[in-house]
């Protein structure tokens, strides 16, 4: 049994065509139509950024890591990959790519448990919370956190099986566009991760920009 939401989001307006700054360690949820395209820029290359999407007739249908592993057939996620909800069906797919690719799908967002874990006292900003203070921003609230499909973020699984938590490898100005495959919710956090390397060796989460183009534009 999948969780599902109680919320009625056909009433949340759809994100209008134009560039945004997704702020360092914020978050942003967009409702997009189908065929919508939506541009993610990492000016300084080390940025990650954890991305959802859920269906927009019924959030409790979201992206599923394990189910886009296992229709793609891949760990991490690259231009051309479908990204497919719990029922199989793709939400969104990765269309382009210029970033050093093989997108992490293996980590969970961070979350304040993990902050206090690595010794953070008092609130520290997570990739969980952005995700639910940004759904809460165009009024849905789900009350559970779905695994994340983790961009510009490099993780690799070894031949022991161990987990290797890699310094990001993109170039400044890397871009991955998404397109919407039906009416969704997407959502993006730029990571507050400030305690470990994973935004790189400086450990200072940047902004990044997103670019909303519409499907008629696209097309
Ligand atoms: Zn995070």
């Amino acid at each position: 049994m999948q969780p599902s939401s109680s919320q009625k989001p056909m009433s949340v307006p759809r994100q209008p065509a134009g560039a945004l700054v997704l702020a360092a360690g914020r978050g942003k949820a967009m409702r997009v139509a189908a065929g919508t395209l939506v541009k993610l820029t990492n000016p300084h290359g080390t940025q990650a950024v954890d991305f959802w999407a859920f269906n927009a007739d019924d959030p409790g249908e979201y992206l599923s890591t394990e189910h886009i592993r296992s229709v793609n057939s891949t760990v991490p996620v690259n231009s051309g990959s479908r990204l497919v909800s719990w029922r199989r069906r793709p939400l969104a797919s990765i269309v382009e790519d210029s970033s050093a690719g093989d997108h992490d799908t293996l980590l969970c967002p961070c979350n304040a448990d993990l902050y206090a874990e690595l010794g953070c006292t008092g609130y520290h900003r997570s990739c969980a919370d952005n995700l639910h203070e940004g759904l809460a921003e165009i009024g849905i609230e789900i009350p559970f956190t779905p695994a994340s499909v983790n961009l510009f973020m490099s993780v690799r699984a070894e031949p022991d099986g161990s987990l290797t938590r890699l310094l990001p490898a993109s170039e400044p100005g890397s871009q991955v566009t998404i397109r919407a495959e039906m009416e969704v919710i997407l959502a993006f956090s730029s990571c507050p991760q400030d305690v470990t390397t994973i935004n790189g060796p400086d450990r200072t989460p940047r902004d990044c920009l997103i670019v909303v183009i519409d499907a008629e534009t696209a097309t």
